[in-house]
């Protein structure tokens, strides 16, 4: 590679838009504020892990990486919702972190800052997150000191990572530094900057080679960061934000073999790999951690940035719609650490996992805290990801969730655009354009890989389209107050699994049965409780083949995701089994040979979006 084109950074496919320019609108604010009435808007006076003691605060108590993981969700969600409240809650961390910059540039409670250069015993991680933190702060208010505060510490890291490099955990994760250094890089053009991050690179776990060539097929028990659940949810990433740096066509690809080799060994029917600290194959009661689920969200945000290929947002669209809300209460009051597709009871009992045997259970901090800390940033950078700008002055749809946007596109043209939908729970949606004038830009749209015949119309005229790289692209003068419908259609798709076993799929939602769930309060705490949830009704079924799914739409309540107001259903038949039973405290593999009892008659059953049921079974035996 030529060393002139390698000192540059590869454009990316899209450019995100600032934090606040995108607004939640519709279903998506509710969950938004929900989790502003919930965990996020109250945690810190609940859990002295992000209390006042915190080091992030000046404080002697916890100065690791939970402060960063709750300001890392705290502050966009404070700025979607222009949420007073929030911002000067958020505020109180990001003005103690500007203030505590020492004269070297290093930054943070001062305890995690002890270097001793003879072991080289310096955790950098909690420094990667706040960065992360800092540069959303940035967008949304250009507050003018974190630029040069950023600068300052990165000119520190430059002089201090050689002797001083990256290991353990800031070793796994050195691409979301580099995501800073990036950040930053694009607003100064330092070239410093990208030596520094040469430097990350090459100190960082080499994904691209694990991804290219991926060598873990199985259950792994081992501690190995590189088979660690988050770390692999964060690494994912990594050889797109590399071939940034180098420009390596295989680094790319590696994304893509990584996907595949990780749904294929380990893939699971809400979209991710399992993980219940290690990978962990795909056994429908292996458990996925919730930093895993929000930490491969950011990732799939940070792939169709870079590389902007539809298939990203497809992937994207399944977790945030199915895996993330499941394994949190309606109300954002509790929340498990592993969740399992084939959920039949959460409580204590021992697994064949590594983790605790609380950690299918739902609470304030089950297992471990870190998801307690770190699952704020789930929504609201879902929601702050869903449009993304062009490089040619346009604008890019990649989900369709209801929000309204403000920008300017082509230059310098006002735009209000407005995503009118119910989406996923509806397949109908359209958008409006409010232009200053009229004006020429591409406006590209996603089509979701599962959607056969998608209709697009702009004000009633049907377009001829095509989809290149996931995107349909309309360029074209717009006028003032055009308005785009869109239709994608949603038909049932069955997955095949393991063992003949199926999942349903009907557009980005995975359909599950729901099993009557009776909570029982373990823990009672002045807020925030931990629970069991016991199940109060039969699980065993298997579905019958070629009965056929008929669609039950219900209206859309504050809160979609809940089994009694499912906004939508799935009605088939399905038999109870004599043959699949509870192995190690939860439901045994589906049986490769399904047997009803001999008087058990065909049930009608009705399924609903996993993310609605806190017990289900999404890996259905299949009755041929
Ligand atoms: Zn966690």
């Amino acid at each position: 590679m030529d060393e002139v084109v390698k000192q540059t950074l590869r454009q990316t496919a899209f450019k995100s838009l600032p934090l606040g320019s995108i607004k939640p609108k519709g279903w998506l604010r509710q969950q938004l504020e929900i989790q502003a009435n919930g965990f996020t808007g109250y945690l810190d006076e609940h859990w002295e892990d992000v209390g006042p003691n915190s080091g992030w605060l000046g404080g002697s108590g916890e100065s690791w990486e939970r402060g960063p993981y709750y300001l890392d969700g705290l502050v966009p969600l404070a700025y979607l919702l222009e949420d007073e409240r929030l911002i000067k809650k958020a505020n109180k961390w990001i003005e103690w972190t500007l203030s505590s910059q020492r004269e070297n540039g290093s930054f943070g409670p001062t305890h995690m800052n002890t270097v001793n250069s003879e072991v080289g015993e310096q955790d950098w991680w909690q420094d990667f997150i706040m960065l992360k933190v800092l540069t959303q702060y940035e967008e949304a208010t250009r507050d003018q000191r974190v630029i040069p505060f950023m600068n300052k510490y990165l000119k520190y890291l430059n002089q201090v990572l050689p002797t001083l490099p990256l290991k353990e955990w800031h070793e796994a994760r050195g691409a979301d530094l580099l995501l800073s250094i990036h950040w930053l890089y694009e607003k100064t053009k330092d070239p410093e900057l990208l030596e520094l991050a040469e430097i990350v690179r090459e100190q960082t776990i080499n994904w691209s080679k694990i991804f290219a060539k991926f060598p873990y097929w199985r259950k792994q028990t081992q501690w190995n960061h590189r088979i660690h659940v988050v770390n692999i949810a964060m690494g994912i990433k990594a050889p797109a934000v590399f071939y940034r740096q180098t420009h390596e066509e295989w680094e790319k690809e590696a994304v893509y073999k990584g996907i595949d080799s990780l749904m294929t060994y380990h893939g699971q029917a809400h979209g991710m790999f399992s993980g219940d600290e290690w990978l962990s194959g795909t056994h429908p009661s292996q458990g996925v951690e919730l930093c895993a689920v929000v930490e491969y969200m950011f990732s799939m945000e940070n792939l169709i940035r870079i590389l902007g290929d539809g298939m990203f947002g497809d992937i994207l669209e399944k977790v945030a719609f199915n895996a993330l809300p499941a394994t949190i209460s309606p109300e954002w009051d509790s929340h498990q650490y592993d969740q399992q597709v084939n959920q039949v009871i959460c409580n204590l009992a021992e697994r064949p996992w590594s983790n605790g045997p609380d950690a299918n259970m739902f609470g304030l901090e089950p297992h471990f805290g870190c998801c307690t800390s770190n699952m704020h940033q789930g929504w609201p950078k879902f929601t702050s990801n869903s449009i993304m700008a062009t490089h040619d002055g346009g604008l890019a749809a990649i989900s369709y969730v209801p929000c309204q946007l403000k920008t300017t596109v082509a230059g310098n043209v006002g735009v209000e655009l407005t995503i009118n939908s119910n989406y996923p729970f509806r397949e109908q949606l359209s958008i409006e354009l409010n232009l200053t004038e009229k004006t020429t830009f591409p406006l590209l749209l996603r089509v979701p890989g599962w959607c056969k015949n998608h209709q697009i119309s702009v004000n009633g005229e049907l377009q001829n389209t095509k989809i290149e790289n996931g995107f349909v692209r309309l360029e074209r003068e717009w006028n003032p107050n055009d308005q785009i419908d869109l239709m994608f259609p949603m038909e049932v798709q069955i997955e095949e699994r393991n063992n003949h076993s199926v999942s349903v799929n009907r557009g980005p939602l995975v359909y599950v049965l729901p099993i009557g769930e009776n909570w029982v309060c373990v823990q009672n705490r002045e807020r925030f409780h931990d629970w069991e949830v016991y199940p109060t009704t039969s699980w065993r079924y298997a579905l019958i083949n070629n009965r056929g799914f008929k669609v039950k739409k219900q209206d859309i309540t504050d809160q979609p995701f809940r089994a009694e107001y499912a906004p939508i259903k799935l009605v088939t038949e399905g038999r109870l089994l004599s043959n699949w039973a509870m192995e190690k405290n939860s439901a045994s593999e589906p049986p490769l040979d399904p047997k009803p009892y001999p008087n058990a008659p065909i049930a009608t059953i009705e399924l609903v979006p996993y993310g609605c049921a806190r017990l289900r079974i999404g890996e259905f035996p299949l009755l041929r």
